[in-house]
């Protein structure tokens, strides 16, 4: 654990996540996250063709699924004397109607799934799969992170306050790409290796905890893995390849069956 201490003293803009244990490069807020949230999802939803939940059966599906996860990450902080760190989450699922095949949770809790994913999760216990991932990459900081990467590279960092009181065109972009928000990404947005591992590794918690069978986990990544095609080599690129999630996937299944109480209907 001391490496762990030198890293949490060594970097001033880190912080440390409570839920993972890591220590993260935060240049930006979590209010500040959630504000930004706010804006971009609102503004998301207003240019997308959002499918009411009205009588829609897949949009009930998506705010049922999305609901059930929220309560079981809910529950999980509380356990773990948390709660204070989901204080700003005011949750929202969408279903939005486009065929890319995607789904993405930003700070605050704002979900959207895309119409073109429920081809490839086919069952409420995939759906809440992938909502237990997305969500876990937002409640984990993996955007944050992220953006904070994004502002170093882009902005240089030096003009990270006046970026952010400007709420400039740039830091939205950042921002955006840093969710996975946008019409040119086409599949989920991959993080890096570490962070797709984190997000499988709670994901499957959250929705074994919500009273889905987390094993469903594993043909999805597969049908995922069929659309997937040219990928670059592992070693080129810092995302896992799909034969390694699933893997890991595989050695997370113990602990997360321990989780699984399935729903009584
Ligand atoms: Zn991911």
């Amino acid at each position: 654990m001391l490496a762990g201490a030198i890293a949490v003293f060594t970097c001033l803009a880190c912080t440390h996540n409570n839920i993972t244990g890591r220590s993260q490069l935060s240049l930006v807020s979590e209010t500040d996250v959630e504000d930004m949230a706010k804006t971009e999802y609102t503004k998301f939803l207003s240019t997308s063709k959002v499918v009411s939940s009205n009588a829609n059966k897949d949009a009930e599906m998506v705010t049922r699924v999305g609901t059930r996860i929220a309560a079981a990450i809910t529950q999980y902080y509380k356990e773990k004397g948390l709660t204070n760190e989901l204080e700003g989450y005011k949750w929202e699922f969408n279903l939005v109607d486009s065929k890319e095949v995607n789904a993405w949770c930003m700070p605050g809790g704002k979900v959207v799934v895309y119409t073109g994913i429920l081809p490839v999760t086919q069952n409420e216990a995939a759906l809440a799969v992938v909502l237990g991932h997305e969500i876990t990459h937002a409640v984990a900081g993996h955007g944050r992170e992220r953006m904070s990467q994004g502002i170093v590279q882009q902005l240089g960092g030096v003009a990270l306050s006046v970026a952010l009181a400007n709420k400039s065109a740039e830091t939205q972009n950042i921002f955006n790409s840093a969710y996975g928000v946008g019409t040119n990404v086409g599949l989920l947005l991959p993080f890096s290796r570490k962070q797709e591992l984190e997000a499988d590794h709670y994901g499957l918690i959250f929705a074994a905890m919500a009273g889905y069978n987390p094993q469903e986990a594993v043909p999805f990544w597969q049908r995922m893995a069929k659309l997937g095609g040219e990928k670059p080599p592992v070693f080129l690129s810092d995302h896992p390849s799909d034969e390694d999630r699933i893997q890991k996937i595989q050695a997370l299944m113990p602990e997360a069956l321990s989780y699984y109480k399935p729903i009584v209907k």
